[in-house]
C-alpha cells in the first residue's frame, strides 16, 4: 500500500518499540500540558506518612515536583491547569495485578461466551471494561489472558490514541495443557519442547508477562483440586520466559499445582487456592514458609465470586433459594471465608508480598471491594494501599514507571473524598484519575 509523500506511517515496529522501553506506554497527550495538583494530603504509596498540604506538578506525561504547598514556586501559564482539591486525599494510580478484559458478562458462563462471541465483539467489550477499570482508578492492569490477539489489538488501539485505556500488561493467551483452564484462549502446549515454542509465540506477539495454568480452573472440562503441567514443564517455560526477559506467574487453585509453581521458580502465584485432591480447602504452613523463602509474590484475587455471593445473598433475603442456588451460595461462601483466611495467615504469620487482584471477569469497575476484603482479612489500610500500588508495581516489573508519586514516575494519580487510611472504602468513589497526566475523571 502507498502512502502519500509526506504522511510518516509508522511500522508496526515502532509500537512495539514503545512496548520494549517502557511496558504497555501510552502516547502522552500533549507534552507540554501541565497540572498543579493540591489537596489536603499525599499518600505516596511508599507506605511513608502523609504530607499534609501537598502539591504535585506534572508536566506532559511525568510527575515533576512532589512537595508541601507554599514550598515550592508554582508554574503559571496557559498552559498550566490547577486541581484544587481541599478535602481530597491525593494518592499513586491503582494497580490491578489479574484481569480478563474479553469477558465482562454478568451470569453468562466461559462457554457461552466463548461459543457466542467473536473476537471482535470480545476486543469491543475489552476497550469497554477498560475504560470503566480506569475511572474506577486502576491506571495500570495487568491482563492474564484472553483469545488469539483480542488484548495486543486493545493495546495497539490504546498507543495510537483510539481508545482510552489503563497502561495495559499483557500475557496475551495464558500458557495451557490440551484441554486446560481456558484451553481456548488458543494457546495449549505440551511436554518441554511444546511449552518453549509457545513461550517464544506469545512474546513475538507482544507478551509482557507469561501466564501459565498450573491448575484446572473455571473452564467446564477441567479439574481445579489437580495440578495440570509437571514440574519439568513449568521450569521449561519459566526458563524460556526469564530468558526472554519475562516474568511469570501461575493460575494454582490445587495445592499441588503452588508446590509445582514453586518448585518451578514461577515468580507470582495466582489465587493460591490451596484445594486439596478430595476439593476441600486446607491450608499448609510448610508452604507458605516455602512461599516466604522464595519470596513469591501473592495475587490472592480474594473478590472472585464475591459479587456472585452478593447476588445471592440478596436473593436469599428474598425467600428460599432453589436447590441448585443454595448450593452455589454454600460454594461461594466457602470460598470467601477460606480465602480470606489463607490470606490473613500468609500475611501476618509469613509477611509474604500480597498485591491486589480482582480477577475481574463478571463485572469490572469494582476494584475496591478486593482491598476491603484485604483490610478484613487483616491487612492495615496503609498495608493495602501499598499492596495496590508500590508493591504491585514492583511485582509486574514496572516499579519505575508506576506506584509511587515522586518526580520522574507517570503522571497516574487519583484523588478521593475521604481518608483512606480511616476507611477504604473511600477508594470506591473516584474525585480524580489522572493518566499519564491527562485527566480521565
Ligand atoms: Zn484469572
Amino acid at each position: 500500500m502507498d502512502y502519500p509523500p509526506g504522511i510518516a506511517v509508522p511500522p508496526r515496529s515502532f509500537y512495539r518499540g514503545v512496548d520494549r522501553l517502557e511496558p504497555g506506554g501510552t502516547v502522552p497527550f500533549n507534552p507540554n500540558a501541565v497540572n498543579v495538583i493540591k489537596a489536603k494530603a499525599l499518600i505516596d504509596g511508599t507506605g511513608a506518612k502523609p504530607l499534609e498540604n501537598a502539591v504535585v506538578v506534572t508536566r506532559g506525561s511525568k510527575i515533576v515536583a512532589v512537595e508541601r504547598q507554599g514550598q515550592v514556586a508554582l508554574p503559571e501559564g496557559p498552559h498550566v491547569q490547577t486541581l484544587d482539591f481541599p478535602d481530597g486525599y491525593l494518592l499513586p494510580g491503582l494497580i490491578d495485578s489479574h484481569t480478563h478484559l474479553m469477558f465482562g458478562v454478568p451470569g453468562a458462563s466461559y462457554e457461552e461466551i466463548i461459543e457466542g462471541d467473536s473476537d471482535e465483539i470480545m476486543l469491543l467489550r475489552a476497550a469497554r471494561n477498560a475504560l470503566t477499570h480506569l475511572k474506577s482508578g486502576v491506571t495500570t492492569l495487568r491482563e492474564n489472558g484472553a483469545r488469539n490477539k483480542v488484548t495486543f489489538n486493545l493495546r495497539e488501539g490504546a498507543q495510537r490514541g483510539y481508545v482510552t485505556a489503563p497502561r495495559l500488561l499483557l500475557c496475551g493467551r495464558p500458557v495451557t495443557i490440551s484441554g486446560g483452564h481456558f484451553y481456548w484462549c488458543n494457546q495449549e502446549a505440551d511436554g518441554v519442547e511444546g511449552v518453549r515454542a509457545a513461550v517464544r509465540e506469545l512474546v513475538r506477539d507482544g507478551a509482557d508477562h507469561i501466564k501459565i495454568m498450573a491448575s484446572g480452573g473455571g473452564t467446564a472440562i477441567t479439574d481445579l483440586r489437580r495440578p495440570s503441567y509437571t514440574v519439568e514443564e513449568l521450569k521449561a517455560i519459566v526458563d524460556e520466559a526469564h530468558n526472554m526477559g519475562k516474568p511469570t506467574t501461575a493460575h494454582c487453585l490445587a495445592t499441588g499445582s503452588i508446590v509445582n509453581a514453586l518448585e518451578a521458580g514461577v515468580d507470582m502465584i495466582e489465587h493460591a487456592g490451596f484445594i486439596e485432591p478430595d476439593g476441600s480447602y486446607k491450608f499448609h504452613p510448610e508452604i507458605a514458609e516455602r512461599i516466604a523463602k522464595e519470596g513469591t509474590y501473592i495475587s490472592p484475587t480474594v473478590q472472585t465470586g464475591y459479587r456472585g455471593m452478593e447476588a445471592l445473598l440478596a436473593k436469599q433475603g428474598q425467600g428460599p433459594l432453589p436447590p441448585e442456588d443454595q448450593q452455589r451460595l454454600d460454594w461461594a461462601k466457602g470460598k470467601c471465608e477460606s480465602q480470606l483466611e489463607f490470606l490473613g495467615r500468609l500475611w501476618k504469620e509469613w509477611r509474604i508480598p500480597i498485591v491486589s487482584g480482582t480477577d475481574a471477569i463478571a463485572s469490572f469497575g469494582d476494584y475496591c471491594i478486593g482491598l476491603e476484603l484485604m483490610s478484613q482479612a487483616g491487612m492495615s489500610n496503609m498495608e493495602v494501599i501499598k499492596s495496590s500500588t508500590n508493591l504491585n508495581a514492583k511485582a509486574l516489573g514496572v516499579g519505575h514507571l508506576v506506584g509511587t508519586v515522586e518526580p520522574g514516575r507517570d503522571a497516574d494519580l487519583i484523588v478521593v473524598d475521604e481518608d483512606p487510611l480511616r476507611d477504604i472504602k473511600a477508594l470506591r468513589k473516584m474525585a480524580m484519575v489522572m493518566r499519564v497526566g491527562e485527566r480521565i475523571v
